[in-house]
């Protein structure tokens, strides 16, 4: 840790590696002998459009993605996913498939009922407060397209398989766990992230979606509802939240060649999770973890002390030791560790040690 910063462990907008803060810093007055800074410059330039062409391909790169797949660059959070994605797949009549496991599939559903839409929910783990994946779910053959939420981001549970839907394109909520493992993205019709997680700033949404999806976009939606707009114009039909962009490419660039892919992304994660969630399993009952352990997420690991007089002490404790972002969700309340991307190791383990001193001073 750099003197002046802390262990950051928000749960979005959260850490960056401090090497891509870095070069985002220093070529900020002047991009690339271009005397301007990336915030200062045309979309249009050629500058701007290698950068938003390098995060595209090395999206598909990355996740191994075929010639059928386009990547877009969206704003309105993925949020507004929850909207978009129903008006521009269910015509009339047509109906699709949820998975509700917690507040962002709630949301995504809302949406989906607001717009008059038959959806159906198919699985849901409410009956014990979201603390796990369902199994074994019979998806409708006839659906467009069936939803889940991959990581659930203020529970704690994360799908470690995704389930087979027997043809109909699944549309996924990545948020809070995209690029953070490798997956076999062909039974993904879409896959839609909020960048501020795991790859970038606050202030763009990846959307990756399939051609035979953009086919059944109506013509009849305001133009920047349409995903068609963005694939036709390599998203920049209007002007993109370019400096986000930019901040996701160079975070994209640190995944492939620095750490080294999403392999090598996928082994570290697992480790700093193994690593947390021992420390709480081993803790004889002073942390519990409050999802299932089946169902429990990598990235955002969730946990509760005895009482709220004392999770409020340990986190006032650890922000003392240079350990932040620990508070759980306000709707569920206890503590949260998130562990994406740009969480080092070190990070983990000095959380690990301060647990472990927490525990023995006041157990
Ligand atoms: C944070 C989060 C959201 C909300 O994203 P916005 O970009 O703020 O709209 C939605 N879904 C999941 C899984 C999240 O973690």
């Amino acid at each position: 840790m750099k003197a002046d910063r802390i262990h950051n462990f928000n749960p979005g907008p959260a850490a960056m590696p401090l090497p891509v803060l870095e070069e985002i810093r220093d070529a900020f007055l002047n991009y690339k002998g271009s005397g301007m800074s990336i915030v200062e410059m045309s979309h249009r330039s050629k500058e701007f459009e290698s950068v938003i062409g390098d995060a595209a391909q090395r999206t598909k790169r990355l996740l191994n993605l075929d010639d059928r797949f386009h990547v877009l660059f969206m704003q309105g959070g993925a949020t507004l996913q929850f909207a978009m994605i129903p008006m521009n797949f269910l015509a009339d009549g047509r109906s699709a498939d949820y998975v509700n496991t917690g507040t962002w599939s709630t949301n995504a559903i809302k949406e989906a009922r607001i717009l008059n839409k038959p959806i159906q929910v198919v699985a849901s783990s409410e009956d014990k407060q979201f603390t796990y994946i369902p199994g074994a779910i019979a998806f409708n053959r006839n659906a467009v397209y069936a939803h889940i939420t991959s990581n659930n981001t203020i529970r704690g549970t994360q799908w470690s398989r995704f389930p087979d839907t027997a043809g109909v394109p699944l549309i996924a909520d990545m948020s809070s766990d995209f690029m953070s493992r490798p997956f076999d993205a062909r039974p993904f019709g879409l896959i839609y992230a909020g960048a501020q997680k795991n790859i970038g700033p606050a202030g763009v949404t990846l959307v990756i979606v399939r051609d035979d999806l953009l086919k059944l976009v109506p013509e009849n939606l305001p133009v920047m509802l349409k995903y068609t707009t963005f694939s036709a114009k390599n998203s920049l039909y209007n002007t993109p939240p370019c400096f986000a962009i930019y901040a996701v490419h160079l975070m994209l660039k640190w995944i492939d060649e620095t750490v080294g892919g999403l392999e090598k992304m996928a082994a570290v994660n697992r480790t700093k999770a193994d690593r947390l969630y021992g420390c709480i399993d081993a803790s004889g009952g002073f942390y519990r973890g409050t999802a299932e352990p089946a169902s429990r997420s990598q990235m955002n690991v969730t946990f509760r002390l005895a009482n709220e007089d004392l999770e409020k002490r340990f986190l006032e404790e650890a922000l003392k030791s240079g350990l932040g972002g620990l508070k759980g969700h306000r709707s569920v309340g206890g503590c949260r560790a998130s562990l994406y991307n740009a969480v080092s190791m070190e990070a983990v383990d000095a959380l690990v040690e301060f647990m472990n001193v927490f525990a023995k001073r006041n157990g």
